[in-house]
């Protein structure tokens, strides 16, 4: 029998998220289990592991046409699949994720990698960067993630750090430190929570009125007020655009990409967070590369899933 389907897992610190998918990247059906990070995270792959096999038998599927399943992982993990504690699970230690996975599911083919890499070969495959194989994805969520797509591979690095966009440097003499204890990150602007972080320093730094005075701050609210016109929050979505629009043309520098695809919530704020970033993009960047695309992600919450499962495809 043929090879027709693939299983995509995405690992969140609170759900996994799983998809059942054909071969030629349609979702066929998705649903999530709870992540019990209690117990050192014990119950994760095998309540992932229970959670195929009940899926193959409600669907009369045999293990004769699933090509593999692929797993995406909230930390770095490294080209065979090697996972270096993942603090979010109640991983301490380090460990093969795609081999253990693999002896659960009775020897099936298990991928694992980096969620958000993952997630950006799910955008190529199917999503905003579909038609083409060097693409960047870059996440812009509680913090600012990454994952290198190049000739329809993922760049995963020497120990699986390839991608962190978030961490490059980018602001001389900042104050507060970022997550990961350095001071001056890109993840402390471009994020949803930087962007919270420079709209608290204008509205502190005067008493100019503000729709953002009358409304709970956050990165939503403030691309709303942009769209009105709020003089204070489009002084803090130019800040914003300065610091993703140089990073990404930091980026390009290096890689060269085709596109790059904006993801997570700051993204869903929609077109309007593109000028800001465009404009800073290509007065910084190299002029071979002025032409890159910036495009906003399509795939949403599956992208993970679908990433997931091309990865045991390839
Ligand atoms: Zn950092």
């Amino acid at each position: 029998m043929s090879e027709k389907y693939a299983f995509g897992i995405d690992v969140g610190g609170t759900t996994v998220k799983l998809g059942l998918l054909s071969v030629k990247g349609e979702l066929l059906d998705k649903w999530e289990v709870k992540t019990r990070t209690e117990d050192g995270g014990k119950n994760i792959l095998p309540d992932i592991a229970g959670s195929i096999k009940e899926k193959m038998k409600e669907k009369g599927i045999d293990k004769s046409e699933i090509t593999g399943a692929g797993i995406g992982l909230p930390g770095p993990v490294d080209e065979t699949g090697l996972i270096r504690k993942a603090v979010n699970l109640g991983w301490d230690r380090n460990f093969n994720v795609a081999e253990e996975l693999s002896e659960l599911l009775d020897g099936m083919k298990v991928k694992a990698g980096n969620d958000a890499n993952v997630a950006a070969l799910g955008e190529m495959w199917q999503g905003a960067g579909k038609g083409h194989k060097d693409v960047i994805m870059v996440t812009l969520g509680t913090g600012v993630g990454g994952g290198i797509i190049h000739d329809g591979k993922i760049i995963t690095g020497a120990t699986g750090a390839a991608g962190e966009i978030g961490h490059i440097f980018i602001q001389e003499g900042e104050k507060d430190a970022c997550g990961c204890g350095n001071r001056g990150c890109l993840e402390q602007y471009a994020s949803a929570t930087g962007i919270v972080r420079l709209l608290n320093q204008e509205l502190e730094a005067s008493d100019e009125d503000s729709m953002m005075r009358h409304v709970p701050v956050s990165a939503k609210q403030m691309w709303m007020a942009v769209e009105k016109g709020d003089a204070l929050s489009v002084r803090v979505a130019e800040k914003f655009g300065y610091y993703l629009g140089t990073g990404l043309s930091i980026i390009a520098g290096v890689l060269n990409p085709e596109v790059f695809v904006l993801g997570g919530g700051v993204s869903m704020s929609g077109d309007i967070i593109m000028p800001f970033i465009t404009k800073n993009f290509k007065e910084h960047v190299f002029h071979a590369s002025r032409d890159t695309m910036i495009v906003r992600a399509t795939l949403g919450n599956n992208a993970g899933i679908i990433g997931a499962a091309k990865m045991a495809i390839d």
